[in-house]
């Protein structure tokens, strides 16, 4: 097994996911072919999402959400304090100013009772990350957002099967945004996807990713300045067997998820939570050691038998540009987030593991001592 490495994320293309491309490749069709459109219909057939837009990436899909939806200079959007950059560097993107909320212990999502008193008269919208896979508490974010009238963009680029209280990730809010990098379930190179149940925020969508050109006209006319934000056709392709089978593929991975869970057993570490009513889809494995010493040793440990991890996600106020920027006491102000930055570990759940994979990473992390 030494021998065998063991990263973090792999994805599995099967030569049908790879005859698609082929068939793409082959027809000339690069761009603008048949795959992206059904690949949107799936989605929507997936999530009961009224509509989907693929674009090139998880990036932009956040970033085109907030440009939809008017959101600019002098005002503010709440973000967790914990998750990738992505999800704080869009609010910058579109001028307006990131307001950080800490995350609960354990599920790594937005403390939703923390939301209020972070709202202002600036405030126009939450983006609540549906981290590593597990949604963040909607019924009360969507509440709160409906109190002050606020916009809601999910985050769920590592969510999509994700649910909660029997509804879909990226289906509660105004948008729900995916992405398709090679370390969420399913991957299309670089892609992403925008849900959202507004027919006028659709329509919007689909001018922006295209040059601004008007999508209800056959003759060119660019009715905004767009950008392009296109998916092309030959990465849709390769995304359309994986969306077929993501059921099955999120059940495998919640088996080695179990795994984890019945077979670490350390008293210096701490297990994921799926709190009841929550599917989640285990993007990774998050864990949390006593502090980031031992947390380190534990990466350098499994390095050494040739299993290659690394941290979760980031505490996004302590990034050299926020904390400088905006003067944040990240430490005292988001200690979950910064706990979660500073002593997580991401585990490797994915389709190339098997069971016994996931039981020689547990045995080694039982028998890890900070001592050795
Ligand atoms: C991966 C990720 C993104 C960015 O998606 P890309 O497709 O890599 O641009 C945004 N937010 C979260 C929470 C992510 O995990």
């Amino acid at each position: 097994m030494k021998n065998e490495p063991i990263y973090l994320a792999q994805p599995k293309l099967t030569d049908h996911d790879i005859q698609n491309v082929v068939d793409v490749l082959k027809s000339g069709m690069l761009v603008q072919g048949k795959y992206v459109k059904l690949v949107e219909r799936r989605i929507c057939e997936y999530t009961q999402a009224h509509n989907a837009s693929l674009l090139s990436n998880g990036t932009a899909t956040l970033h085109l959400a907030l440009v939809a939806l008017g959101i600019g200079k002098g005002d503010e959007v709440i973000v967790p304090a914990f998750s990738y950059v992505a999800t704080a560097n869009v609010v910058e993107l579109v001028g307006a100013k990131p307001i950080f909320v800490d995350i609960k212990a354990g599920t790594f999502n937005i403390n939703e009772n923390l939301i209020e008193e972070a709202i202002t008269p600036k405030t126009k919208a939450i983006i609540p990350v549906h981290e590593f896979g597990l949604c963040a508490c909607m019924d009360k974010i969507m509440d709160i957002a409906t109190k002050h009238q606020l916009f809601v963009i999910e985050d769920a680029a590592c969510a999509i099967g994700a649910m909660y209280k029997d509804q879909q990730a990226g289906t509660f809010g105004h948008f729900g945004s995916f992405s398709f990098h090679p370390r969420k379930s399913v991957t299309s190179g670089e892609g992403g996807c925008l849900t959202t149940n507004n027919t006028q925020l659709n329509l919007k969508i689909k001018t922006l990713r295209n040059h601004g050109l008007d999508p209800q006209n056959a003759k060119i006319d660019c009715i905004e300045a767009g950008y392009n934000y296109r998916m092309t056709d030959i990465q849709a392709a390769l995304l359309s067997g994986q969306i077929e089978r993501l059921d099955a593929i999120i059940s495998y991975k919640a088996e080695l998820a179990q795994i984890y869970a019945t077979e670490i057993q350390h008293p210096a570490i701490y297990l994921p939570q799926q709190p009841p009513k929550h599917k989640h889809t285990w993007q990774t494995y998050h864990i949390t050691l006593k502090n980031q010493n031992e947390r380190d040793k534990l990466i350098n440990h499994l390095k050494i038998n040739n299993i290659f991890v690394n941290y979760g996600a980031q505490c996004i106020p302590a990034m050299s540009y926020y904390k400088n920027k905006y003067n944040l006491a990240y430490e005292q102000w988001f200690p979950q987030a910064y706990k979660a930055y500073t002593c997580g570990l991401a585990l490797p759940v994915h389709e190339m593991l098997q069971n016994r994979h996931i039981q020689h990473i547990s045995s080694l992390i039982n028998t890890f001592s900070s001592t050795q």
